[in-house]
């Protein structure tokens, strides 16, 4: 479990805080999104998750690990593993295949194992006939990919996606949220899904959102999604799905079969 208690953090130089006194238990497994307004924290609180910024006030806790404590900070990003927006940032290595394996080399494993994590995290997001290609010459959605095989690789409890699929076309965007969803049925990894669209968070178990650092709503997308004046006022908009549903509803008039509702999938 991470858990995240009373937690303030300002930039160094700036006088409001990015994140102030926040809140909030992520379970094992659990498919939580975090959304908002741009600036209104959510990259802050992703890299709080695991140690790449430390709270000013408060914890943050990861399996019982402080990402205070220096000397658990490299248990504690294994544990949780981030993949960002940009996957140029993450690509190190000549090959594909090299790139994956490069994270599993500073943990010092034995090269039969390596070789096999790098294998199976390839099949994982269907990189494997692209082995041997430099990642520069990956498409941006087969790089997004690849930065999660670097991830997936390490085998966290936690993947944090932040805005990982906002450069990519919807059905790429898709594709990936279908994968790491289908590991968390099968190995019951955490997700959090950071994202600023509404439609992406209302597909999670349950979601928080942010507005100027702080909480404004958080609970499963059926309940959070009803407050459309708390929403709007944040500058967010509840999906078209749902409003076309509730629209629907109150019309008297069945929902056409294919239309999926936050309330339905809740
Ligand atoms: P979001 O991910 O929701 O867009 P961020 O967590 O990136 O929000 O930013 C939260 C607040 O912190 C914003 O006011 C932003 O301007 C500020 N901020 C983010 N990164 C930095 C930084 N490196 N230095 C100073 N201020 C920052």
């Amino acid at each position: 479990m991470i858990e995240v208690q009373g937690v303030t953090f300002s930039y160094p130089g700036t006088t409001v805080p990015a994140l102030e006194n926040i809140s909030l238990i992520i379970k094992p497994g659990e498919f939580l999104a975090i959304t908002g307004p741009n600036g209104s924290g959510k990259s802050t609180l992703a890299r709080l998750l695991n140690g790449l910024l430390r709270p000013g006030e408060g914890r943050v806790l990861v399996d019982g690990l402080d990402t205070g404590d220096e000397a658990s900070l490299v248990d504690i990003r294994r544990r949780v593993g981030m993949v960002f927006q940009d996957p140029d940032n993450q690509l190190v290595a000549a090959t594909v295949e090299d790139d994956v394996a490069f994270g599993l080399e500073n943990l010092g494993l034995p090269p039969a194992e390596i070789r096999q994590r790098v294998a199976a995290a390839l099949e994982v997001v269907e990189l494997a006939n692209l082995r041997t290609r430099p990642p520069h010459r990956l498409s941006g959605g087969q790089k997004q990919r690849l930065a999660l095989a670097g991830v997936l690789a390490m085998e966290p409890r936690y993947l944090v996606l932040d805005e990982a699929t906002a450069m990519l076309d919807p059905v790429a965007r898709e594709e990936i949220l279908q994968k790491v969803l289908e590991l968390r049925r099968e190995k019951g990894l955490a997700v959090i899904l950071i994202t600023h669209l509404m439609e992406e968070a209302a597909l999670a178990e349950r979601v928080l959102v942010l507005k100027a650092g702080q909480i404004l709503l958080a609970g499963p997308p059926a309940e959070v999604m009803q407050q459309e004046e708390k929403l709007a006022a944040a500058g967010l908009k509840v999906p078209v799905t749902v409003a076309l549903g509730k629209g629907l509803r109150q019309a008297g008039l069945k929902l056409p079969a294919n239309l999926v509702t936050v309330e339905e999938m809740a």
